[in-house]
């Protein structure tokens, strides 16, 4: 068969022989073994495109044998989806006789595809066609290559024109450089910010386009781009740089220069990312002072005040100097702002920090701690003695009132004075021993001014424990309350008892109230164990009414915090209401000094339990200071001669003069007189002799637990001398 085609060939199709000249090699098998050897497939096709030869290339290309092919269609093999087109192609080169060449998918005999490109000859004889041949080649590795440098090509563009519109709708300007410090590019913004187009910058040196200087000096600063090219890093920008755009316009700028590297790793140049910070520096240093200052007297806060100290001590500490740090507590603050209101305190607290700022030097710190608390800080004194001065000129300016509105108001401070190094060797130590020092000055009496001293920890702390211990007794009932018996000293009979708390420790065993309510009232204890202490004793007498037995009125101790506090009235009626207890059985002691302190406000106070039916003694009357006139007013009913008049009224003729005295006051006022801590037969004749009514001491009876107390509720069964 392929003899007989190949006897066919040579002659008739490609007319070798008529071309040539050189007869003696184009013979028949060595044309077949030419045209075998060749790396092309050939496909020759009579004039109306069937298959009369294919070499072994193009069996190889087709996956067929010649048998397979001989005698079809050359388009056979085209994809149907590309055949329309080549097809198209071959008529048209047919048409204007031109020679034919395209490319398409080759759909081999097992059905996998591969890229071919077709190129095509007419063969002719005279003007007569033979037919054609085709030679094919299976470009596909070609194809697959090209494929994938397009979408590589597809995905480069991609990618710049995403940095490009990314790079021009950020809001930080973005510039870069070669490596020799010349413009390659500015984004947007980086053209507004320098003034520079992309055009006119590139190519440009950096310090042309990109003109920093230093904010606070005014100097060159140096080029970002060029540290991060020379040190291989990301530079940050001097935190005060400042741009300055090519009208001379300066803006304040924040950022950063990195190095740019091609694939090896080299740096290529460097890209500097930057912002204008006009307004974000203007807010942060708002935040800054925001952060740092009092709100209300714009002075420096806590935070401020702990960096200065620190800042302080070091350098105290390196020159050989002294700092002393002093703690205000405003006297009575809390009474004026209850009082006159909230606006009046914050006023008045700006009109004292305006104050105290004139008594310091502009190098000293005066903060405000909170609420009604300064701090001032005097850095680097010599001697203690200077901040002794420096807080009489504050006492003496204290002196004046502070107009507020159309309010007069006096206000004075308590101030505590620690030293550094003399008082404690860091900043935490001389706040600690300078609020000890303060509470001090407060305990001794107010606007003054104490110096620490070592000892004062000590009570600090034993303090601090008697408060924990206090909570602890709240919660596990550790109170219990003792009566002490008052005695009619004409006919001997019991007419009362004065209630006393006493606390047992489960460690200290009985506790006296000497000990424990002080601290109370500081730390403002005293409202719940007050509290506890009336509701107990009127629960108490109530039972003992209930029980039968010929109850006495009892007399309760009130401190100067439950007496001023706002629901002092209702807290008493309710404890009435409650436990039932009829309000002729309750007296409140209450000191002169506690009635005195707002005496308007205490006679309203005192009117309104006279008008419950509870009745008012007056304790350790003659200690401390009373207005006659005030006495006269308040609607008392008893009056208490302290017992350090009674101890002395045998020994001593002033205190037997005065005693007397405070008798005779009693009766003229149409108050009961009742003489306390009476301890002795003589005290009791004296007291007998000078008509006085009543009389508690132990030489009745010390005051008893209450089942004791209640044996002598029991008139048959009294025991009192
Ligand atoms: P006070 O109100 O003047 O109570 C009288 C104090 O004198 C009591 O001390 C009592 O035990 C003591 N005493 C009584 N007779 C004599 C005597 O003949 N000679 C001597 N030397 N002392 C005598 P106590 O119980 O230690 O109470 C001390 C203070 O504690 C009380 O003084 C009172 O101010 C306060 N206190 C006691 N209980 C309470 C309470 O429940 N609430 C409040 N706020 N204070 C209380
Ligand atoms: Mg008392
Ligand atoms: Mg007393």
């Amino acid at each position: 068969m392929e003899q007989k085609i190949l006897n066919y060939l040579p002659t008739k199709a490609f007319n070798v022989k008529d071309q040539s000249s050189n007869d003696c090699i184009f013979n028949d098998v060595c044309f077949k073994e030419m045209v075998d050897a060749s790396p092309l497939g050939i496909f020759v096709s009579d004039e109306y495109g069937c298959c009369v030869y294919t070499n072994t290339a193009y069996h190889k290309i087709s996956g067929m044998t010649f048998e397979q092919i001989l005698g079809t269609q050359w388009s056979v093999p085209i994809h149907p989806e590309d055949r329309p087109r080549v097809i198209a192609e071959w008529r048209a080169s047919l048409d204007r006789d031109t020679p034919f060449q395209t490319e398409f998918r080759f759909v081999k005999k097992d059905g996998t595809i591969i890229w071919t490109r077709i190129t095509r000859a007419a063969m002719t004889s005279g003007m007569e066609s033979n037919g054609h041949v085709q030679t094919v080649e299976d470009i596909s590795e070609r194809k697959s290559i090209d494929c994938i440098l397009s979408t590589a090509e597809e995905e480069l563009f991609e990618e710049k024109e995403r940095a490009q519109v990314t790079l021009n709708s950020i809001g930080d300007a973005v510039l870069a450089t070669d490596i020799d410090g010349n413009v390659t590019y500015l984004n947007l913004v980086a053209e507004n910010m320098t003034g520079w187009s992309r055009d006119e910058a590139l190519g440009q040196p950096l310090s042309e386009v990109f003109k920093i200087i230093d904010g606070a000096t005014h100097q060159e600063a140096v080029n970002p781009a060029k540290r991060a090219i020379d040190e291989d890093r990301i530079v940050e920008l001097s935190a005060d740089s400042v741009l300055i755009r090519r009208d001379g316009f300066e803006s304040p700028i924040e950022d950063s220069a990195a190095p740019i590297h091609n694939r090896h790793g080299q740096v290529t140049g460097a890209v500097i990312v930057f912002h204008d910070v006009s307004e974000s520096r203007a807010m942060m240093l708002k935040m800054s002072h925001l952060a740092q200052h009092d709100f209300l007297t714009g002075l420096p806060n806590r935070a401020l005040l702990t960096e200065r100290l620190s800042q302080s001590i070091r350098l105290a500490h390196r020159h050989n100097k002294r700092v002393a740090l002093m703690f205000l507590d405003m006297d009575h603050f809390k009474h004026i702002n209850d009082s006159m209101g909230h606006l009046v305190g914050d006023q008045l607290l700006q009109s004292a920090a305006a104050r105290l700022k004139a008594c310091v030097r502009d190098t000293d710190t005066i903060c405000r701690h909170g609420g009604d608390e300064f701090v001032i800080l005097l850095s680097e004194i010599e001697h203690p003695q200077d901040a002794a001065q420096v807080c009489e000129t504050l006492l003496t300016a204290f002196t004046k009132p502070h107009l507020i509105g159309e309010h007069e108001i006096y206000i004075s401070f308590s101030i505590g004075i620690s030293i550094y190094p003399d008082d404690g060797m860091n900043a935490d130590a001389a706040m600690q021993n300078a609020d000890t020092a303060m509470y001090h000055a407060k305990a001794n009496g107010r606007n003054r001014y104490q110096f620490f001293i070592a000892d004062m920890n000590t009570q600090a702390l034993h303090r601090l424990f008697v408060e924990n211990s206090l909570r602890r007794a709240l919660k596990q009932g550790e109170f219990l309350l003792h009566y002490q018996p008052q005695i009619n000293l004409v006919s001997n009979a019991l007419i009362g008892a004065e209630v006393l708390i006493r606390w047992l420790d489960p460690n200290l065993g009985i506790v006296s109230p000497m000990q424990f309510i002080a601290v109370a009232e500081e730390c403002g204890l005293i409202l719940p164990i007050g509290n506890w202490v009336l509701r107990e004793a009127c629960r108490q007498v109530k039972e003992w009414i209930d029980s039968g037995l010929s109850a006495v009125p009892v007399a309760v101790n009130i401190s100067a915090l439950e007496f001023r506090y706002k629901s002092f009235l209702d807290g008493i009626a309710l404890i009435l209401q409650e436990t039932g207890l009829p309000s002729e059985y309750l007296t409140l002691e209450l000191t002169e000094s506690i009635l005195m302190q707002d005496a308007d406000s205490s006679t309203s106070v005192l009117q309104t339990l006279k008008d419950m039916g509870v009745k008012i003694a007056v304790d350790d009357f003659g200690t401390g200071y009373s207005s006659l006139s005030y006495l006269k007013r308040f609607p008392i009913g008893t009056l208490k001669i302290d017992k350090s008049f009674v101890c002395d009224v045998t020994t001593d003729s002033d205190d037997a003069t005065i005693v007397s005295a405070m008798i005779g006051m009693g009766r003229n006022l149409n108050m009961k007189v009742i003489a306390e801590g009476v301890e002795t037969k003589e005290q009791l004749a004296f007291l007998k002799s000078h008509e006085c009514q009543e009389g508690q001491g132990f030489h009745f009876s010390h005051p008893l637990p209450a089942d004791d107390f209640a044996l002598l509720l029991d008139t048959d069964n009294q025991k009192l001398p």
